[in-house]
């Protein structure tokens, strides 16, 4: 039976048992079932080394499990501001690492044959202010300054590629064409079926203590003790539960990802809109809208859940 707290990537998924036969040895155990544990099992056990995966629960069972499953290839905000804050050189060297991890990642699904519906169908962010229009234009400036593709599109032009009337307040957009979407969940399970087949094992259980063991590392968790050479925690917003000296530097962020009925298919690129602290939106091959955003300081670190309340993305259609 699906748990009930499965988001939509894992209901979407095929069911993946992992074994709770724990061996009490490793050479690296990596800790966390989500996207970083899953690609670093991936590729360590691609290099030839015994990696053990161990997930508390169930694959993409964290925020790769709720994500917007956009595969953005640039920096994470607006280019200018990253050249601004990193200076040009860094800023560059981001945008060529994202550049060659979508490569990279083109290659594995093709290579592994993961199932993911991954596509490349571009990425536009509307504008709904003059101020927005002219940052956008920038932006598109600057990226093609710089030899990538970007292009500023008038209103009538991103009209023509959504299937439902959008409201006057949209005043154009800028697209980043071959900018990707996927299943996040199914991207997990191809990495770690390929990881299994290069020789690494799987398996449900919850380290709840990591300690020195001479040179070694020991790990207790909820399948029994296992002594590793190296261990990777890779559990994300669960990270100060092992690491508890890390408490400090962490700032707990919610941010949501909500999945509304199939309906009628009426865009096909990942869609984003900044109209409270920035949203976005795909429409799965299935018809599934997928909005997520509402990002703000999370409720246990003193932040409310308030914005997430407010689905302003109606705004954006006039039906
Ligand atoms: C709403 C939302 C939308 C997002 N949209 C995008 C997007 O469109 N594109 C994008 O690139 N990124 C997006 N992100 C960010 C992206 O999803 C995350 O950066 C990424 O999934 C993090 O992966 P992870 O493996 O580090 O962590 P997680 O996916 O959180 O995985 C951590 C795993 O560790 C397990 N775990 C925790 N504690 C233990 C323990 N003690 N023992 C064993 N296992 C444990 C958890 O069960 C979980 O499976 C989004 C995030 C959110 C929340």
């Amino acid at each position: 039976m699906v748990p009930e707290s499965f988001s939509y990537w894992q209901r979407t998924s095929p069911l993946f048992s992992l074994s709770t036969d724990l061996p009490n040895v490793s050479d690296v155990a990596i800790i966390g079932g989500g996207l970083s544990g899953a690609a670093t099992c991936y590729w360590l056990a691609r290099a030839g080394v015994r990696a053990v995966l161990l997930e508390r629960r169930a694959l993409a069972d964290g925020a790769t499990g709720r994500n917007g499953g956009f595969v953005r290839a640039g920096t994470a905000g607006p280019y200018p501001e990253a050249m601004a804050r990193l200076g040009p050189q860094t800023a560059r060297a981001v945008m060529d690492i994202t550049y060659e991890n979508r490569a990279l990642l083109r290659q594995v699904l093709q290579e592994e044959e993961i199932s993911c519906d991954y596509r490349e169908p571009g990425a536009l962010q509307l504008a709904l202010t003059e101020d927005q229009s002219k940052e956008q234009r920038q932006e598109v400036d600057l990226l093609q300054a710089e030899g990538f593709s970007a292009q500023w599109l008038e209103r009538a032009q991103v009209q023509a590629m959504i299937n439902t009337p959008l409201a006057s307040e949209i005043l154009g957009g800028c697209f980043l064409p071959e900018q990707g979407l996927l299943h996040s969940a199914r991207l997990v399970q191809g990495l770690v079926h390929a990881a299994l087949r290069h020789g690494a094992t799987a398996y449900q259980a919850e380290a709840s203590e990591i300690g020195r063991d001479g040179a070694n590392v020991r790990l207790r968790t909820s399948q029994g003790n296992m002594v590793a050479s190296k261990v990777i925690v890779a559990i994300n917003a669960w990270t100060s539960t092992l690491l508890p000296e890390l408490t400090p530097v962490i700032v707990p962020v919610l941010e949501q990802m909500q999945a509304y009925e199939a309906i009628d298919p009426i865009f096909s690129m990942a869609l984003s809109v900044h109209m409270n602290t920035g949203e976005y939106m795909q429409q799965t091959p299935s018809g599934t809208l997928l909005i997520g955003g509402y990002g703000s300081v999370a409720p246990n670190a003193g932040g409310s859940r308030k914005a997430c309340q407010h689905p302003r993305y109606k705004r954006l259609s006039r039906q």
